[in-house]
């Protein structure tokens, strides 16, 4: 298991940082992102540290993203949104903020007018929590 003790995604995995969890096996966690597009926006990342789909080793990205499909479909059975986007986004021209690989699962409403490359702004912490209880609810084994 790699670990960079730079690394914010890291230290959430180590326990170090908070987050709000809402899954988690031995090679992946899901939580919460704290700036989210929509109401359920969350993360799905690699235990170990790899920095981008460039890094990532083959098993590590698909047990990522077997852990982002469980969770999309959790969003989907508690909030009904219209669509579910699954982003991964690796460099920072493709607007990685984050070097520890990730993949944003992000509900998407009709209209709602969500574009590739955003500004983050923070959430409210305790609607977070509500939502996640929510979706946490609807993960299947
Ligand atoms: P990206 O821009 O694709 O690298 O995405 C990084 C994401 O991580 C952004 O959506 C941030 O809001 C999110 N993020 C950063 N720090 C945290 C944190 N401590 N807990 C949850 N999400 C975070
Ligand atoms: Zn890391």
């Amino acid at each position: 298991m790699s670990h960079d003790p730079n690394c914010i995604f890291c230290k959430i995995v180590a326990g170090a940082l908070p987050c709000t969890k809402l899954y988690e096996d031995a090679a992946t966690l899901a939580f919460m992102d704290i700036n989210p597009l929509n109401p359920g926006h969350a993360l799905a990342i690699p235990k170990s540290h790899a920095k981008d789909v460039f890094a990532i080793e083959e098993e590590a990205i698909a047990a990522t993203v077997k852990t982002a499909r469980k969770v999309a479909r959790a969003a989907r059975a508690a909030l009904s949104p219209a669509g579910v986007n699954l982003l991964q986004s690796s460099g920072p021209a493709a607007g990685q903020s984050v070097f520890h690989l990730h993949f944003h699962i992000i509900p998407r409403h009709t209209g709602d007018g969500l574009r590739f490359n955003w500004t983050p702004v923070p959430g409210d912490m305790a609607e977070i929590g509500r939502v996640a209880a929510l979706i946490r609810a609807k993960i299947e084994a």
